[in-house]
C-alpha cells in the first residue's frame, strides 16, 4: 500500500511511503473507519435497558457473531477483550491449578504470564524451522503431576510459521491435558475452524486483520469455561468485566467479516512473499529465509541480508519510505537477536541480521518491487560482498 500523508501534528510522513510491517499492525479498513466513527457518534452503553443501550448491544453481538464466524465458533463463547494479550493471559491465568506447557517461540503475551505464573511451566524446545519438538512435548506431558494446559500458538508472529496444532491436541488429549492456542497472527491470513483444530482456546486480536487497535477475544470451544481475571459488573457473562468497548468491538466485527471474505486474496499474497524471496536470493544467494521448508502464512517472510544489521536495514528502508520490522516489532529497539531465532538455533550473528516483511490487505506487487528494489541498494551498499571488498 503507498501512503499520501505528508505532515502530520505528530511530524512528517514520508509521502509515497509503503507499509510492509502488518504483523505488527495492519492498517484498518476504511469500512472499519466509517463504523467505529458513526458508533462512537452514538451514545449507548451495551447493559443499558434503553433504546440507545439496546443499538449498542445489537452492535457488540452482530460483532460478536462476525468474530465468532470467522474461526467457526458460537456466538455465545467469544469473550472480548482489550487485546490479544488479554486474551492469551486470560487463558493462562484462567486455571489454577494446572501446570503449563509452553513452546520457545510463544510470543510474550503467552511466555511472560507462563513464567510469572505460580504454576510450574515447561518450555518446549522448537526445531529449525521453529516449529514445536513433538516428542520433547509428550515427554512433559508424560510427567507425573498436575494436568496440563499447553499453550501452542498457530502461526509464529516473526517468520510466519505454522504451527501443527491438531498434532498437539492429540498429544495432549492423551494425557489430559487442555490446548490454547495463540491464532492472533493466523485469523484472517489462512482458514480457520476451531471444531477443526479442537482447541479448548484461541486468542484473537483486531489490529491484525484490518480492526482498530486494543480489542481482541479470547474464544472458547464448546462447553470450556475460563476463570475471570478482570471481575466488575459482569460484563461478557461475567467472565470479563467492564463497560464494552462498543465501537472498538463493532470494528472488530467488521474487521471479521471482511478478513474472511478476503481469505483467497490472503492467500493470493504468498506469490508476492515467494517472488520477494527468490528475487533477493538472487542479489545475496547467502541470504536466508527461516521456515521457508515448512507452511506458513502467505504474507510473511523473516529473512536476513548477509552483513548488514537489522537495525541499520530497519532504519535505511525507513528513510526509502518502507516500514519493516526486525523480528518481532513488540520488542523493537532491543538490539538482542530475536527469541524465536535463538530458539531455532540461528547463529546469534546471523540473526542480528534478520528482518521480517509482512503483506497485507493492500499490499499490491508494485510494493514488492520497491522493497527488492531497496533491499538490493541497501546490499549493495553495505552488504557482506562489500564489506569484502574494502
Ligand atoms: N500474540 C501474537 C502472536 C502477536 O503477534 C501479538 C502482537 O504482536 C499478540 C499476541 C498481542 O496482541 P495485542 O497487540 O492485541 O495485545
Amino acid at each position: 500500500m503507498t501512503e499520501t500523508t505528508g505532515q502530520t501534528e505528530y511530524g512528517a510522513v514520508q509521502t509515497d511511503s509503503i507499509y510492509l510491517d502488518y504483523n505488527a499492525t495492519a492498517p484498518v479498513r476504511p469500512e472499519v473507519v466509517q463504523l467505529v466513527a458513526t458508533v462512537m457518534g452514538t451514545v449507548g452503553n451495551a447493559s443499558s435497558v434503553h433504546a440507545s443501550g439496546r443499538l449498542a448491544r445489537k452492535r457488540v453481538e452482530d460483532a460478536r457473531a462476525h468474530v465468532a464466524a470467522l474461526v467457526g465458533a458460537h456466538s455465545d463463547n467469544v469473550i472480548f477483550t482489550s487485546g490479544g494479550t488479554e486474551a492469551d493471559n486470560l487463558a493462562l491465568s484462567g486455571f489454577g491449578d494446572r501446570r503449563l506447557v509452553v513452546s520457545a517461540v510463544e510470543h510474550g503475551a503467552v511466555l511472560a504470564p507462563a513464567l510469572l505464573s505460580a504454576a510450574d511451566t515447561a518450555v518446549v524446545p522448537v526445531d529449525a524451522a521453529g516449529l514445536i519438538d513433538l516428542a520433547a512435548l509428550e515427554r512433559v506431558l508424560a510427567e507425573e503431576g498436575r494436568p496440563a494446559t499447553v499453550s501452542i500458538m498457530l502461526a509464529n508472529n516473526e517468520t510466519g510459521a505454522i504451527e501443527p496444532v491438531r498434532a498437539v491436541v492429540d498429544l495432549a488429549r492423551r494425557h489430559g491435558a487442555l490446548v490454547h492456542t495463540d491464532a492472533v497472527q493466523a485469523a484472517g491470513k489462512i482458514p480457520l475452524d476451531i471444531e477443526d483444530l479442537e482447541v479448548d482456546f484461541l486468542s484473537l486480536s483486531a489490529h491484525k486483520l484490518g480492526g482498530p487497535q486494543g480489542v481482541g477475544a479470547l474464544v472458547l470451544r464448546e462447553d470450556r469455561e475460563v476463570r475471570a481475571q478482570v471481575v466488575g459488573g459482569g460484563q461478557e457473562r461475567g467472565r470479563r468485566s467492564g463497560t464494552e468497548n462498543v465501537a472498538g468491538i463493532a470494528g472488530f466485527g467488521e474487521a471479521a467479516r471482511l478478513a474472511l471474505d478476503g481469505l483467497s486474496h490472503y492467500a493470493g499474497l504468498a506469490a508476492l512473499r515467494d517472488d520477494i524471496e527468490r528475487r533477493t536470493g538472487e542479489i545475496a544467494p547467502a541470504r536466508h529465509v527461516y521456515a521457508a521448508e515448512v507452511p506458513r502464512l502467505p504474507n510473511t517472510s523473516c529473512l536476513s541480508m548477509p552483513g548488514v544489521k537489522s537495525e541499520t536495514q530497519v532504519m535505511m528502508f525507513d528513510l526509502a519510505g518502507i516500514a519493516i520490522s526486525a523480528g518481532s516489532a513488540c520488542s523493537s529497539g532491543k538490539v538482542s537477536a530475536s527469541h524465536v531465532l535463538d530458539a531455532m538455533a540461528v547463529p546469534e550473528d546471523e540473526a542480528l541480521t534478520a528482518v521480517r516483511v509482512s503483506l497485507g490487505w493492500a499490499s499490491t506487487a508494485a510494493d514488492a518491487d520497491r522493497f527488492v528494489e531497496t533491499w538490493a541498494d541497501i546490499y549493495r551498499r553495505c552488504g557482506q560482498h562489500a564489506v569484502d571488498a574494502a
